[in-house]
């Protein structure tokens, strides 16, 4: 299961159904997001109560549970086109309040939809990429005069990833279709649901069934009808699969069916790295633009948010030709108070917009008259108030205290920008761009498979190596990041001594350390460090370390090497390398958590957003 916000619809045999659905939303409240809304059908008339906040305030101000109707949409917006804001919250409507739609994911063509609807005199209410799908809607019911139909029409017109849930002022049918975003169905005597995640309609029914990608479901109160789409965009209409009956209790459902939210967004990063590499080229082209109009570039950070700086440091080297100063955020003060000015842009990389050492740092710099830039996973943080401009990685909430799925989103986003850079400076032609993009479009799928092939043999090794009181993680250019983010990793969880370490350095003090069975674990993708990195394997092991290798498939020579290998897909060896070579490491922390006994999503001493200096 998936953590982004959600969408959820219900068709009740008898009753009202928007209290039931203010509840469903409650239950998926535990994921955090910025506003909310329901619409209901009755009587031939559409009826919306949204607003920006917390659903009990907006129930409080608004009284959800007055809607009236059998049949109901409602929405948790985790805000990705427009603030959060009345106008920006779902439901959104077409022109005349017939049709009324939920959607989770990214609309990537909405631009040019928008434009060729405002062409055909559409009025538009918010700044979302959903509002062209009512619209769309609208424009395609006038043809088909059927919802279901309709909804088919348009969907092919549609590039990048949605679950919808639509409603119109018909009444009786509810329809819903995914794409990339998830999309459960839950049946039952008193009613058919349809959600973005099981806990909101677990009370209600136990009885699911997945809704693949490219499938429409038409929902009533008496059954559900199951259609393909076809490329044209007619429905060829399914058997209706044998419902799962669903064995979690709450607590369970929230977290996916995995035992630690920790895991769950583990397994999340291939779909949050495929919606944060949808993020709008215009942004970044003018993020880019701001950095490559200043002489000095620095990136600044805390934790793990401080290895994606540091990652991003090779980056925008190698591929844009520029030096990037990347600086621990509660050292900033002394290191760059009154010795940067208006020349400089700084990064700002926080996943949570709240890390105090980076907002104190970032006040004096933007004093000090720097350009302030910001990458965060949090909308309407205090970093997004305060810089000039804002990336927002596109994590959905991450609720593990270790950052794992936000770490793979900010390099994402620092990687993406790395490319625009380069095309600004002259340093990539634009065949060269297109090139590292399509290597960085592949990293979703490239995730997909390290999950799904290692996790199990990462999951062995931790417990072969769980006596061990301490650990090197060793890598040689841009996986020294990927190296120091394993050490950082396995400490904060796991409460095992690790030092994380550029490999060539280690040469000189650290390896006093190192005696027969110490573990060494090598970040060693085949890019241009590999060649380097043998010798300090060479090294460790004439002092009997044991080694333990995440190396590109097929390299034997390392392998041959290892008492252990964990082998990666020969695509991550690139520049991009830490966002697959970093998923083993994550797997190694928390197992050896686990096995040690502690609970990975609540580490001793540690908080998920730090706000003391
Ligand atoms: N892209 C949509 C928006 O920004 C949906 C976001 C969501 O999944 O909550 O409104």
């Amino acid at each position: 299961m998936f953590s982004v916000c959600g969408i959820i619809g219900a068709v009740l045999v008898s009753g009202q159904v928007a209290p039931l659905i203010r509840q469903s939303l409650k239950r998926l409240e535990y994921r955090g997001y910025d506003s909310s809304g329901i619409a209901t059908v009755k009587e031939g008339r559409i009826h919306i109560k949204k607003d920006k906040g917390k659903i009990d305030d907006i129930h409080r101000r608004l009284n959800f549970d007055a809607l009236p109707g059998l049949i109901g949409i409602g929405h948790t917006r985790w805000a990705t086109h427009g603030p959060p804001s009345k106008s920006n919250a779902h439901p959104h409507i077409d022109c005349f309040n017939h049709i009324a739609v939920v959607h989770n994911g990214i609309i990537e063509n909405y631009q040019e939809l928008r434009e060729s609807l405002v062409d055909q005199g559409h009025r538009f209410l918010s700044e979302t990429d959903t509002e062209v799908i009512p619209h769309l809607i609208e424009v395609a019911l006038q043809k088909t005069k059927r919802l279901d139909k309709a909804v088919a029409k348009i969907l092919p017109k549609i590039e990048g990833s949605y679950a919808i849930a639509v409603i119109d002022t018909s009444g009786k049918t509810l329809v819903c279709a995914r794409k990339e975003s998830p999309l459960l169905l839950g049946l039952s005597e008193s009613g058919y649901y349809c959600a973005s995640d099981v806990p909101a309609f677990l009370p209600m029914t136990r009885q699911t069934i997945v809704l693949e990608d490219d499938e429409i479901a038409c929902l009533t109160a008496n059954g559900a009808a199951l259609y393909r789409l076809t490329p044209k965009g007619v429905l060829a209409q399914l058997p209706l699969r044998t419902p799962t009956t669903v064995q979690w209790t709450l607590d369970m459902a929230e977290k996916g069916g995995y035992p630690h939210f920790m895991l769950k967004e583990i397994h999340e990063q291939p779909r949050a790295l495929r919606d944060t590499l949808r993020i709008r080229k215009d942004d970044l082209c003018k993020f880019a633009g701001v950095l490559n109009n200043h002489q000095i570039i620095c990136a600044i950070a805390a934790g793990t948010s401080y290895h994606a700086a540091l990652a991003s440091k090779y980056m925008f080297s190698q591929i844009a030709g520029r030096f990037m100063h990347s600086v621990v955020a509660s050292e900033g003060p002394e290191i760059i108070d009154n010795s940067l000015g208006g020349d400089a842009v700084v990064i700002a990389v926080t996943q949570s917009g709240e890390t105090i050492d980076t907002i104190h740092a970032i006040k004096n710099l933007k004093r000090q008259g720097c350009t302030i830039l910001a990458i965060t996973n949090t909308v309407d943080s205090s970093i997004t108030r305060l810089a000039d401009g804002v990336l927002y990685t596109q994590a959905g909430p991450e609720i593990g205290v270790a950052a794992t799925k936000t770490f793979v989103t900010q390099l994402a986003c620092l990687a993406s920008l790395s490319i625009h850079l380069g095309e600004l400076t002259g340093k990539l032609q634009p065949k060269e761009a297109s090139q590292l993009f399509d290597e960085l479009y592949r990293f979703p799928n490239l995730l997909q498979s390290i999950i799904r092939n290692q996790e199990g043999l990462v999951k062995e090794t931790a417990q072969h190596y769980v006596a061990k009181p301490s650990f090197f993680f060793l890598g040689r250019g841009i996986s020294r990041a990927t190296a120091m983010e394993g050490a950082l990793k396995i400490k904060e969880l796991a409460y095992v001594h690790a030092e994380g370490y550029p490999a060539g350095e280690s040469k000189h003090g650290p390896i006093a350390l190192v005696e027969e069975g110490f573990p060494i674990v090598f970040v060693a993708p085949n890019d241009r460090t590999r060649r380097f990195i043998l010798g300090n394997v060479m090294e460790m092991k004439s002092r009997l370390a044991q080694i333990i290798t995440i190396c590109s498939s097929g390299d034997n020579h390392l392998a041959e090497l290892s008492d252990r290998v964990i082998m990666m897909p020969p695509a991550l060896s690139n520049v991009f390398s830490p966002i697959g070579y970093v998923v083993p490491l994550q797997f190694l922390a928390y197992y050896a958590a686990v096995q040690r006994g502690y609970s990975p999503d609540q580490p001793r001493n540690l908080a998920k957003a730090v706000t003391v200096l």
